[in-house]
């Protein structure tokens, strides 16, 4: 796994609560709440081994899981977790996982499932309620989702916690930090779950809530300027998007000129968006940044190519290759200008956190954890034909984190807030072959499209956002002549996580005032169709 600085500072620089996964569907949102609270939290496969760790946490929360902990080939923790004398909370499978290795005969599997909410009840010794409840009220509105539980109380634990159906609802060692909740405090759904995490992160490991992005700013300029030292140089391809411009800035503050970037013009970028783009870098955020036009050499490429799959290789196959070309004259440059002087040592790219949580995610007792791996390839291929070291300055973040993070830079909010586009462009939202009469039509369409979502002022509702062209044709009747033409595929979509999404709730008329516009302003269309699919079983891209 390529460790990038984004990394190596964070857990260096921030308290942080190490995650444990055990594969539940939730335990992204323990990192999410933690980071909410302003506390770094970082996530790790359960069967990391705690003496490799390369930071030391404030303490350790083992996630849920949808194994049994008695079951053959079911995942355990490292027993080392109880040597590490830092606060440790169990959630669900995590709260059995701590049982079991006491004695395997605390947990069972229970008489009935229980799924859905329960009313907790934290449990007052002498008055006073647990502090991992200081300050929740007593009784609260939980999430259960289990079958198993415990037959027993583990030696030297006390309950702290019941429900109707829960006699250990939430347990907790009479001495040590140790805490076991059968419940789901990172799920909405559960009251005041987040104050009980806070209770958990600040109240008991004694994390300072210092994780803002301001602060991460700071240390993240200090970490890449350690990093690259005092002449070392810096190239990125970069795309125009949230995440390459805001990781791009962040190289600019912390080493200036010796960031080279390199936008390619593929041929197949929106309208207007090349330019836009060398604006934006260039005279607002002075990005030292080379522009390559490269339109043809894509567009005749992509001749006669009508297979998805096809397109999208050869997209990224030139892609790469134009940019090691240019890689080449940026290193002669580098090397002859005596301000410079350094050579280019490494290559920048904008990994998020998302990216890393699914290289590691535990996927099950038999399944291998996959490697952190980069698509596209040429991470890859400058690594090992280059010999660049890879740099991932956002590799600790979020989407969301990286637009507060793209503010506190001084980026402009409509570029923060810009909903993703993929690498290969609109040639992925021209079904089949793509012609330069098909980009350009893809261009006019999706320019009205977006236009009048943000005049209706709902871009920021939605998630992604397009036109693209379908080019089986359909007759019309304009002018009182037959036209026969394209038909223009309008697709909008929610979601938060990219992986399932929902087709966007349109007002009629808003959809009736595309339609009207494209038919009248696009040569060449004679039909809008909505595309209400979602996601499964479509994807969000066409192709
Ligand atoms: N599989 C375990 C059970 O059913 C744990 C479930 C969970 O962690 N949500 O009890």
């Amino acid at each position: 796994m390529a460790a990038g600085p984004g990394e190596a500072m964070a857990h260096s620089a921030f308290d942080t609560i190490l995650v444990l996964d055990f594969g539940s569907q939730y335990t992204h949102l323990i990192t999410r709440r933690l980071r909410e609270l302003n506390v770094f939290s970082e996530m790790l496969p359960c069967t990391q081994k705690l003496s490799e760790l390369k930071f030391v946490p404030k303490g350790i929360i083992l996630s849920g899981g949808p194994y049994s902990v008695y079951e053959e080939g079911s995942p355990h923790v490292d027993p080392a977790v109880f040597d590490l004398n830092v606060p440790i909370l169990g959630i669900c499978y995590g709260m059995q996982e701590l049982a079991y290795r006491l004695n395997p005969d605390n947990v069972i599997a229970g008489t009935h499932r229980e799924y859905g909410h329960a009313m907790l009840k934290a449990r007052s010794i002498d008055n006073h309620v647990d502090r991992l409840f200081e300050g929740i009220e007593e009784s609260m509105r939980v999430w259960m989702s289990h079958g198993d539980k415990l037959a027993k109380l583990p030696d030297g634990f006390h309950t702290v916690a019941t429900s109707d159906n829960s006699e250990y609802a939430a347990i907790g060692h009479q001495s040590k930090p140790i805490y076991g909740l059968q419940f789901h405090p990172e799920v909405t759904h559960t009251q005041n779950g987040t104050a009980l995490l806070k209770n958990f992160a600040v109240g008991i490991c004694g994390c300072k809530q210092e994780w803002t992005m301001q602060k991460f700013l700071e240390e993240a300029i200090a970490q890449i300027r350690h990093t690259v030292g005092e002449k070392g140089q810096v190239l990125a391809a970069i795309s125009g998007g949230v995440d390459s411009t805001v990781a791009a800035k962040l190289m600019k503050e912390a080493i200036g000129s010796r960031f080279w970037a390199v936008l390619v013009n593929n041929g197949v970028m929106r309208l207007n968006e090349c330019d836009q783009v060398k604006k934006d870098l260039t005279e607002a955020l002075g990005i030292n940044l080379t522009v390559v036009e490269a339109s043809d050499r894509f567009l005749d490429g992509l001749k006669g190519i009508d297979d998805p799959e096809k397109k999208r290789k050869f997209i990224g196959g030139k892609f790469i290759d134009i940019f090691e070309e240019e890689a080449v004259k940026i290193e002669e440059a580098a090397a002859n200008d005596p301000a410079k002087a350094g050579k280019i040592e490494f290559f920048m790219q904008g990994t998020l956190y998302p990216d890393v949580i699914e290289s590691l995610s535990f996927k099950g007792p038999s399944a291998t954890i996959k490697t952190h791996h980069n698509v596209g390839g040429l991470p890859a291929r400058m690594a090992n034909g280059q010999g660049l070291k890879l740099i991932e300055p956002l590799r600790s973040l979020y989407k969301d984190e990286v637009r507060a993070l793209g503010r506190a830079l001084g980026i402009r909010e409509e570029l923060v807030m810009r909903h993703p586009f993929p690498g290969p462009g609109i040639a992925v939202r021209i079904l089949g072959e793509v012609t330069p009469e098909k980009v350009e039509i893809a261009r006019q369409a999706d320019h009205i499209f977006i236009s009048e979502i943000r005049k209706a002022g709902i871009y920021d509702q939605i998630s992604q956002a397009y036109a693209a062209v379908d080019p089986s044709r359909a007759v019309g009747v304009m002018g009182d002549k037959r036209v026969y033409g394209y038909i223009i595929v309008l697709r909008a979509v929610t979601t938060t996580d990219f992986m399932t999404a929902e087709a966007y709730n349109f007002p009629w008329d808003f959809l009736q005032r595309v339609m009207n516009r494209i038919v009248n302003e696009v040569h060449g269309v004679c039909r809008v169709v909505y595309d209400v699919t979602s996601k499964p079983p479509g994807t969000i891209e066409l192709e």
